[in-house]
């Protein structure tokens, strides 16, 4: 059984290893070198307690007010594009208690298994940088805490153990924090994991396991015969295989398109920063949760990243809001002094849903082609529980039912066949 995977970021490469662990053959194909797209620049964090949909009660009013600030952690940019405008329309539909709770469990028994995997995948020889730290929610304002802990049932009958934490009791988790904080959750059990040495060590066991990775093959045309899909193309290469799988990140609906289906992802844009040394030495990965800024603290480094912007396809740097993320630690951080020259940024664009779940399973109109996408701001998080239920069914296994809330039918009413070619084309 030959699958071809189109797309080398975090999806692409934990879908491959689990095919190929299970004596599939695999290419992994990729526009550029492998693992350069939102997997490089994510915070690494492993975090099944922070796995809520994007779409949550409030969302609708904190945008609105955030719109308006050019350093502010969420940016809509103004468009008539009907896609656009469908989008969202989409994602305010499901800013309410019952979806956001309904969405939580669905992402959280995606994921419920993903420690094991991680360690499963370690012994079996994937190697990566990974800390098992635990996750530190740290709040400046009372509300938003609150907020927070109303929903920790959720987390809690998943077994994550959220320790809630009161005024300067946070600084017993994580004495780097400053005095005067509303306080923190804690949740013990979660990881992070550094993403560059992640997807390298899932690109090595691949090849080790027979697998083969193209670069630089950028897919534009799709053959089919009837609904069966027979090959992929770049320009003159072509790439043949029992199945297809697409995992293409924020260019997913582009390339699904080729398919004859195309998706709802649009790109959410968000920046990492490297600061190097560690300006201070964190114990935990600490969330700045009003500020939306994550913290990730590595050997001799720390990694700051944030913002979500919904604008274009591109992974321009916009150095405002890096600058506000740089900012960010100064009101939860004692003695944190903003870097004066700012360091390198990375861009990197998160594949997004209306309804702030991934797409998974079948393409609709076609007998074996497949998608892995749409994870949003879980790609890391979900991505080891979405690949090894989704090999699953690529092999033919069964259809695991912690895949039936992600169906790529929620989203598709038409296929259309036009665009794709026949072999002989
Ligand atoms: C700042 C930031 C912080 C984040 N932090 C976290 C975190 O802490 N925890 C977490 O769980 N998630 C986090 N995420 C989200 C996570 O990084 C993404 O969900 C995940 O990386 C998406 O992986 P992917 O494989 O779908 O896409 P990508 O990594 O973007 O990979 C897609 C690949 O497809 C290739 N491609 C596209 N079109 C074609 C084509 N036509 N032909 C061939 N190849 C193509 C691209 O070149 C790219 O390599 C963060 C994201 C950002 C931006």
């Amino acid at each position: 059984m030959r699958t071809v995977i189109i797309g080398a970021g975090v999806l692409g490469l934990t879908l491959a290893y689990e095919l190929a662990r299970q004596g599939g053959e695999v290419e992994v194909l990729d526009a550029r070198e492998s693992g350069l797209g939102a997997s490089s620049v994510n915070a690494g964090w492993v975090v099944p307690s922070e796995a809520a949909p994007v779409p949550g009660p409030g969302l609708i009013m904190k945008s609105l007010k955030w719109m308006v600030h050019k350093d502010s952690p969420l940016y809509i940019r103004p468009s008539a594009d009907p896609a656009h405008v469908r989008f969202m329309l989409g994602m305010w539909r499901r800013c309410n208690a019952r979806d956001f709770r309904s969405g939580f469990q669905a992402h959280l028994q995606l994921c419920e298994s993903t420690n094991d995997l991680l360690d499963d995948w370690s012994r079996d020889g994937v190697v990566y940088d990974s800390y098992a730290q635990g996750l530190l929610m740290a709040f400046a304002n009372h509300e938003n805490l609150e907020h927070h802990v109303g929903d920790l049932d959720v987390q809690a009958s998943y077994g994550l153990d959220p320790q809630v934490l009161e005024g300067d009791s946070i600084r017993q988790v994580e004495p780097a924090l400053r005095q005067g904080l509303a306080g923190g959750i804690f949740f013990p059990h979660e990881r992070h994991i550094d993403a560059a040495s992640f997807t390298a060590g899932l690109r090595k066991r691949i090849l080790e396991l027979g697998g083969t990775i193209t670069e630089h093959v950028r897919i534009d045309r799709v053959e089919r015969v009837g609904d069966t899909i027979v090959a992929v193309r770049s320009g003159d290469r072509r790439f043949t295989a029992d199945a297809f799988a697409v995992a293409a990140g924020a260019w997913t609906g582009r390339v699904t398109d080729l398919f004859g289906v195309p998706l709802p992802i649009r790109p959410g844009k968000g920046y990492s920063i490297d600061l190097v040394p560690a300006p201070v030495e964190l114990r935990t990965a600490v969330n700045l949760s009003d500020a939306k800024i994550a913290m990730t603290p590595y050997a001799g480094r720390l990694r700051l990243s944030g913002t979500m912007e919904f604008a274009g396809l591109d992974e321009d740097v916009n150095h405002t809001r890096v600058g506000a993320i740089l900012r960010g630690p100064a009101g939860y951080i004692e003695g944190w002094q903003t870097p004066a020259s700012a360091p390198q940024a990375k861009a990197g664009m998160r594949p997004m849903t209306p309804d702030g779940m991934p797409i998974i399973g079948r393409l609709p109109g076609t007998t074996n082609a497949y998608v892995s996408s749409g994870h949003g701001m879980l790609g890391v998080t979900l991505g080891p529980g979405t690949s090894h239920a989704l090999a699953d069914v690529i092999l033919g296994k069964g259809y695991p039912p912690r895949l039936l809330p992600f169906t790529p039918n929620r989203f598709v009413r038409k296929v259309h066949r036009t665009p794709a070619l026949t072999p002989a084309s």
